[in-house]
């Protein structure tokens, strides 16, 4: 076997190679530790079957590991200057294609169609760029992918608000958000010292299992979404200050929404972080014919 990337000697002598300096608007944080690389690609459950897609290669430490138990990676990474370490790096495997791309911008769904046309398992797996976490995570569960699930590293920050229980301090409209699409667990914490550099915030990886149908059955989407983050604009707030206050039109209708809550049988003076998901999908189908 190849020697491994995620190495601290391999990895310096990588970087000075190419005299490669970190970016740290691009949330560049490598990865030094194989062990956690081989957890992370273990969490993701792959087989020789399974096709992988990677956000943000890197110098390939995670994209190896994947190359070595599925039959194709593909990994999108925005910075131009790692494409020829890349190449370099990964020249030992012949089931990888890297693409110049900001994730947010790509068609992944054509790449899926074009790069995994006989593969029916697949998986997201990366090391996130934390400045963008959330857009990431949320682009490829909105836009309904063929895809197994995500595992992903991730602020623990973040993954604290995304696998949150109602009634707890962390849970708002992140956790309903991903709930909404996927089983979420938080499945490890991660020490600073196995990134170089080192960020700032602790790390967890999280496993979104995506549901075969949404957690509610829902008259609208977007409104559902709509009225969740509503609910939440202010915490403090009970769930009809909030609603009557973000709702368009919403202090003209609150008799509107007082019908609503009690049709769905919530009392107004509750908290938003207190409703289940499918309260939420009771109230927002509540309030649909009102505000539709
Ligand atoms: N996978 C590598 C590892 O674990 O060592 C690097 C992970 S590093 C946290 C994030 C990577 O994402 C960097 O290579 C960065 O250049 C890339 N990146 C940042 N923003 C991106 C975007 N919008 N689209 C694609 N890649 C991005």
């Amino acid at each position: 076997m190849n020697k491994d990337i995620a190495t601290p000697i391999r990895t310096r002598s990588i970087l000075e190679k190419y005299g490669f300096s970190f970016k740290k608007s691009l949330g560049q944080n490598f990865l030094i530790d194989t062990n956690i690389l081989r957890r992370i690609v273990d969490f993701a459950e792959l087989s020789e079957n399974s096709g992988a897609i990677e956000i943000g290669p890197g110098i390939g430490a995670l994209t190896e590991q994947l190359a070595r138990v599925s039959k194709k990676v593909v990994a999108f990474e925005i910075d131009q200057r790692l494409l020829p370490i890349l190449s370099d790096t990964l020249s030992p495997y012949n089931n990888v294609k890297i693409i110049h791309k900001d994730v947010l911008e790509a068609n992944v769904q054509e790449v899926i169609d074009t790069e995994f046309a006989n593969i029916e398992d697949i998986m997201v797996v990366a090391n996130l760029p934390y400045y963008v976490t959330t857009p990431i995570i949320m682009k490829l569960l909105e836009e309904h992918l063929p895809i197994r699930g995500i595992v992903c590293m991730l602020q623990k920050e973040v993954a604290d608000r995304i696998s949150a229980s109602p009634g707890t301090k962390d849970y708002g409209s992140l956790s309903i958000a991903v709930q909404y699409y996927t089983q979420a667990e938080t499945v490890m914490i991660v020490p600073k010292t196995v990134f170089v550099p080192q960020p700032n915030v602790d790390s967890a990886v999280i496993r979104l299992t995506r549901r075969e149908k949404p957690a509610v059955s829902v008259k609208d989407e977007n409104f559902f979404f709509q009225v969740t983050k509503a609910s939440f604009a202010q915490r403090r707030k009970t769930i009809l200050n909030n609603l009557t206050s973000q709702l368009p039109d919403g202090k003209q209708k609150k008799e509107e929404i007082l019908h609503a809550l009690q049709a769905a049988e919530i009392e107004p003076s509750r908290r938003g972080e207190t409703l289940s998901l499918e309260e939420f999908g009771s109230l927002s189908d509540a309030l649909y014919d009102y505000f539709k």
